[in-house]
């Protein structure tokens, strides 16, 4: 099909400005059945075909769908190995190493199930990541889905309810997947869904509510089907279901399910198992607190998810039970300054925008990650503390000198973190 010229040796513009083909004055689109005198001009092929600027269009927006689709055909069979994918992932998650290594391994379990044609059937392994909010969880999710080039969605098991109840079908997180896809079915039957707030799913919720019925045994039922593996019927328009409706239909086997949640206690529940003695809270041992937190996580069971109170049939389709450790301060500090996209590191690039520059000094990343840390909720504290401290120097960044250089330190009067701004010295010549 000639695309982009109306006119190629053989092949003529009919009846539009220029051709003066009269006797084809009655000639209509082969394609849409039109006429030309409603579509406008049309391409002629060999053997009396014609086909409109419409059709064009659309054929063009179809070739342009399928062009978008084949990198990732491409990629699954080039699915890196697990050492590559932790490689990959360490570029923009700090630590958390154990979960990235049984992400990796997952994923290349999942392109084994991708592939197919194998004598023995692959099934995938969904996820549980187990860990303190701000831990880094949605974030690992959303990097290797990032890093496959597949879609990726996030939902949250609080707001499903069962039908009858204020909420949303279980269906509802797939038409999120189908969205991220660009309504592309296929592409969204290999992505990712990430399903925070698992651990508010469960005989012992203590979500109750008149109107939400978080626990209830049909989000249940529905949930545990979309995770083994079935057609779901998703509603285009979202919602609530209703019987007229027509129905996108989405295989979730090979969809990728990604489960978070902070499971708040399930410490202690190992703890127990292990017959460790609790540490305590005496002054000043946060900092033991916090690593044996992350030593007793580290060693996260299925069984003591079950007995947090997770139903074992949930429990049964998240095979590969993983813990991200909460972050301490070097580790805050890391993520300010190391990850590709770090907080600090934005900032410096829109201060070189302005040709000005920005540093931060030791003694202030490590007072905003103590501030961050006594929010109690991870990474997640450090851009609002981060976001305060500059907004002054933001403001007035676009009327600055060029070369002007800023530094983010602790100001010794008062002990808060204040920028220091030094204007660069006149250039001689002019
Ligand atoms: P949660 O564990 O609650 O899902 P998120 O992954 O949403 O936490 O983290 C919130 C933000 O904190 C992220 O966008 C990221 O900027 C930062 N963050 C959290 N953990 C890490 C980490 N391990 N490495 C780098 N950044 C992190």
């Amino acid at each position: 099909m000639p695309q982009g010229k109306d006119v190629v040796p053989g092949r003529r513009s009919v009846g539009g400005s220029g051709s003066g083909n009269t006797t084809r004055r009655n000639a209509f689109c082969s394609f849409c059945r039109k006429s030309y005198r409603d579509v406008g001009p049309l391409v002629e092929g060999p053997g009396d075909v014609y086909i409109c600027g419409e059709c064009i269009e659309l054929c063009q927006s179809i070739l342009d769908q399928e062009q978008k689709r084949k990198p990732q055909k491409k990629l699954f069979n080039e699915i890196p190995s697990p050492r590559d994918i932790v490689t990959h992932l360490d570029e923009y998650v700090i630590g958390q190493t154990g979960t990235k290594r049984a992400l990796a391994v997952a994923v290349k379990r999942l392109s084994a199930s991708w592939e197919g044609g194998n004598d023995v059937e692959i099934e995938k392994s969904n996820i549980l990541l187990v860990g303190p909010t701000g831990s880094g969880k949605t974030l690992l999710a959303r990097s290797l889905a990032k890093m496959l080039n597949v879609p990726f969605a996030i939902g949250d098991a609080t707001t499903l309810t069962e039908a009858g109840y204020v909420g949303e079908d279980v269906e509802n997180l797939l038409l999120k997947l189908l969205h991220a896809a660009d309504f592309d079915i296929e592409a969204a039957q290999r992505g990712i869904l990430y399903i925070d707030e698992i651990d508010k799913i469960g005989k012992t919720s203590q979500n109750v509510s008149i109107t939400r019925d978080v626990s209830g045994e049909g989000v249940q039922q529905a949930l545990l089907k979309m995770l083994e593996g079935t057609v779901a019927n998703v509603p285009p328009q979202g919602g609530r279901k209703h019987p007229e409706q027509q129905y996108i239909q989405i295989d979730t086997t090979n969809i990728l399910f990604i489960c978070g949640g902070t499971f708040v206690g399930v410490d202690e529940i190992i703890r127990k198992r292990l017959g460790k003695k609790s540490f305590g809270f005496s002054p000043g041992s946060t900092v033991k607190e916090e690593a044996d937190v992350a030593t007793l996580l580290g060693q996260v069971h299925s069984d003591d998810i079950l007995e947090f109170g997770m139903i074992p049939e949930l429990i049964g389709r998240l095979p590969v039970v993983t813990a991200l450790a909460p972050l301490d301060v070097p580790g805050l500090i890391k993520v300010l300054t190391e990850p590709k996209n770090a907080l600090v590191k934005q900032y410096q690039a829109l201060f070189g925008m302005e040709d000005c520059e920005l540093h931060f000094t030791e003694a202030a990343l490590k007072s905003i990650a103590q501030k961050a840390q006594v929010k109690n909720v991870g990474a997640r504290g450090l851009r609002g503390i981060v976001e305060e401290i500059m907004l002054d120097v933001m403001f007035e960044l676009p009327d600055q000198e060029p070369g002007t250089t800023y530094t983010i330190d602790v100001d010794s009067s008062d002990g808060k973190v204040r920028h220091f701004k030094s204007i660069p010295q006149r250039k001689e010549s002019a």
